[in-house]
């Protein structure tokens, strides 16, 4: 622990203490990972207040997450004491800079009560202003251009310092991206990357502003250096002094956000930047056993151009790092279920949240996510949704579940334009109006109201095409497997279209919908699968505080468990394919970043697992082991394949001896060049079927019935309609009636919906 007050300076090596007692000027901390960076950012934070040098909200921290950011606060309260309340800058990048721009809004034309846009509000704005400039949005698409805007964002560009080499739309780029912003300070809003830019662009134009900021934060600290992009640089080095006392900290193996614009290269500026700064390195690492210290570091070693860096840990003995050979998917989250259950029960006093899974992506957590569910493991996923709770999956889910039973109003509601078909909300919530003064659903609704005027003609004819589709996958319902329906539904309604076009999150959620795709075919019915997801997503886990950690090894950073759980080290799952495809060696240098934050998360134990095959839209395929296994060094690791979850299918064997024969970890098949998707012809081995009787696919189909012959009304009746006014009944056909409006000439109307004039 950090100790009492006044002795917490106590437990420090002298390297840290040397980084935490040298407060007057810049330090650089450059140290790997588990050797007391935060610690050390924390404990010079107390020594600062506790010598009286700074009040606290004269103090600038900047952490990479809100967590860290409340843990921080945590341990210097615990040091210092409830005057650790007054940190008021402490914080990340972008909640201190909307502090700041709350109070200067109107140096940038913003007023301080200005709105922060989220993603979908951005691309709506977006796409008005592409409409406008006669900008083919189906080419040039809102999203492509928000995420190309958050990317200019990360490197300080305003429009007019854009690079003239940034195109979109054939040389639009500049005036698309100035007339965004315009329209933005119109709306009195901001996106999140503004936060930063307006500050710079306040901080850099406003010299009594600086002043006054440079002047307030009298000491600055900043964790995870390495990943800091552009924008947040020249954000850190305005407010900083020459001679400032900047403390910064960070591990260039850790730099895993190369991707969305962080520059290692900042490390390196930073001692140029600041002429005579201390540099401490420190390379006792307290948190990782050797075994797990020595894998990481050989890992490591594998890249180039590391600023390099020793570490040694004096936690003798541990376990080494297991690597275990499944089978498929679904025999991995068996075995780390069952490991993390067998775990606690052998120790006591082990804690669910002591276990983390980190997965290289989020299709991986749905496997884990439905077996805790089934062994009722408490599980929490940290800094995403749970898997079935995704946008994406709860969208296919809503065409599925819409097939199944037109009844199903809510799931009509979110995707009747999704993706966009020219249906817009009012239309919509119209609609669901009608429906319920009917009393039917809003497709049998839509059914009866398609050929009448109670909407616009463009609404009305974007609704029978859907219509139209949504009968046809019906009947395509009774004919393919439900996972065959699954796909053909999302490549047929334009949604993995609308995927494919979002650079920035369209693949993650295609690997999602893949994933999905896959999980139902353990199902024996569309209804057994839908049912399934509707248990899994009712069953409240209540998990409280005391829950199994799973998340990506992006959001794992600067965190640390005893138990740590790395699925999914195949090649093309981690390294990613894309890191594989790409030319050169950049894209999989960070990949291999992220496996050494995964191992070194670990205090206790890490254990690695890759499967042999997993399915593919409904083929099998022959996965390798990740070339991050091969990069183990031998004597730290111990090779498990024999796990009893590898079954026993043809085919299986051989993946099997390739890994326990290979030499050095298999050096043997990382032959550059090599891809995952061998397809394996075994027949589908013994997957987990679950079962759930009593529901019958294909149950449910409703026919629109509300039709009746004998309407109340009669030809030449006098009516009023809330919309048209004034009319007479010309014709009668079921319960639609064809009135002459005194003012809106003939329309056919619903009988419901007019009243006796
Ligand atoms: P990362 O690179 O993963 O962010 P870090 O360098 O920030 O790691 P910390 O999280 O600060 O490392 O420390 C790792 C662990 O070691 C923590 O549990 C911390 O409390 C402990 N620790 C750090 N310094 C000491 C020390 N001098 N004595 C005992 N424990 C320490
Ligand atoms: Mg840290």
């Amino acid at each position: 622990a950090d100790g009492g007050p006044g002795d917490y300076l106590a437990g420090l090596n002298p390297e840290q203490r040397e980084a935490v007692l040298a407060i007057d000027g810049p330090v650089l901390v450059l140290a790997g990972a588990g050797t007391g960076k935060t610690r050390v950012l924390t404990t010079r934070l107390a020594h600062i207040l506790a010598l009286g040098r700074a009040r606290p909200w004269e103090l600038l921290a900047v952490t990479f997450t809100n967590k860290a950011a409340r843990e921080m606060r945590e341990r210097i309260t615990h040091i210092i004491g409830p005057s650790a309340e007054g940190l008021r800058w402490l914080g990340t990048f972008h909640s201190i800079s909307a502090q700041i721009l709350r109070r200067h809004a109107e140096l940038v034309g913003l007023k301080s009560t200005f709105t922060i846009l989220d993603t979908d509000d951005q691309e709506r704005l977006l796409k008005q202003i592409l409409e406008a400039e006669n900008i083919d949005t189906k080419r040039w698409t809102p999203r492509t251009l928000a995420s190309l805007v958050d990317q200019w964002k990360n490197k300080g560009w305003t429009p007019q310092k854009l690079p003239a080499s940034e195109d979109f739309a054939q040389g639009r780029a500049q005036k698309l991206y100035a007339l965004y912003q315009d329209r933005l300070k119109t709306l009195n809003a901001c996106d999140f990357g503004d936060l930063l830019l307006h500050v710079i662009t306040i901080l850099s134009q406003h010299e009594d502003v600086l002043g006054e900021y440079r002047r307030r934060f009298r000491y600055i600290l900043v964790d995870e250096y390495q990943d800091t992009n552009t924008a947040q640089y020249l954000w850190l080095r305005l407010l900083s002094s020459a001679d400032g006392n900047v403390c910064v900290v960070g591990d260039d193996d850790q730099s895993i956000y190369g991707w969305r614009g962080a520059e290692v290269d900042n490390i390196l500026r930073f001692e140029r930047d600041f002429p005579g700064a201390k540099v401490v390195r420190l390379e006792r690492n307290y948190r990782s056993t050797k075994h797990i210290l020595g894998a990481a570091s050989g890992l490591i070693s594998a890249n180039k151009g590391r600023l390099g860096k020793t570490l040694w840990t004096e936690a003798d003995g541990g376990d080494k790092v297991q690597v275990r050979g499944v089978w498929d998917g679904e025999a991995e989250s068996r075995l780390i279920a069952d490991e993390i259950e067998r775990w606690r029960k052998d120790q006591p006093g082990r804690r669910w949240k002591d276990c983390a899974v980190l997965v290289r992506a989020s299709f991986q957590m749905r496997a884990f996510e439905e077996r805790f569910v089934l062994l009722q493991i408490p599980y929490t996923v940290v800094g995403g949704p749970r898997f079935f709770e995704r946008a994406e999956i709860r969208d296919a889910h809503a065409y599925l579940r819409l097939i199944q039973s037109e009844d199903d109003d809510l799931a009509f509601e979110r995707i009747v334009n999704t993706p966009k078909r020219g249906i817009g909300d009012t239309s919509v919530s119209k609609l669901l109006t009608i429906a319920r003064t009917m009393g039917v659903s809003a497709v049998a609704a839509t059914r009866q109201i398609i050929n009448s005027d109670e909407l616009q003609a463009r609404t009305r004819t974007a609704l029978s095409l859907f219509l139209r589709d949504l009968d046809r996958w019906r009947t395509l319902a009774g004919q393919v497997k439900h996972w065959e329906l699954t796909e053909t539904v999302l490549e047929e309604s334009g949604y993995t279209d609308m995927q494919r076009a979002d650079r920035a999150s369209g693949p993650a959620r295609l690997d999602n919908l893949k994933e999905l795709v896959q999980a139902m075919q353990a199902f024996d019915s569309l209804g057994a699968y839908l049912e399934h997801v509707s248990l899994v997503m009712d069953l409240d886990q209540g998990a409280g505080d005391d829950a199994v950690q799973v998340m990506t090894l992006h959001a794992a950073k600067g965190l640390e468990f005893p138990l740590v759980f790395l699925p999914g080290w195949e090649e093309g799952v981690f390294p990613s394919q894309r890191s594989i495809d790409e030319k050169g060696e950049k894209g999989l240098e960070e990949e291999r970043r992220l496996a050494y934050v995964g191992v070194t998360r670990a205090r206790e134990q890490a254990r690695i697992s890759f499967a042999a095959n997993r399915r593919v839209y409904g083929r099998w395929t022959t996965q390798l082991p990740s070339r991050f296994v091969d990069e183990l060094p031998i004597e730290h690791v111990e090779a498990a394949s024999d796990t009893g979850y590898y079954g026993g299918a043809p085919g299986l064997r051989e993946a099997k001896s390739r890994w326990d024969d290979a030499p050095s970890f298999g050096a043997g098949y990382s032959s550059p060049g090599w891809r995952r998707a061998q397809v394996n012809t075994a027949g589908s081995p013994a997957a987990p079927r679950w079962q759930r009787p009593g529901v019958i696919e294909g149950e449910g189909r409703l026919v629109a019935t509300a039709t009746s012959s004998s309407s109340a009304y009669g030809i030449g009746d006098r009516v009023f309609h809330q919309k048209f006014g004034y009319g007479k009944v010309r014709a009668i056909e079921g319960n639609k009636l064809v009135v002459a409006f005194d003012k809106a000439g003939e329309k056919k109307v619903i009988d419901t919906f007019v009243e006796k004039g």
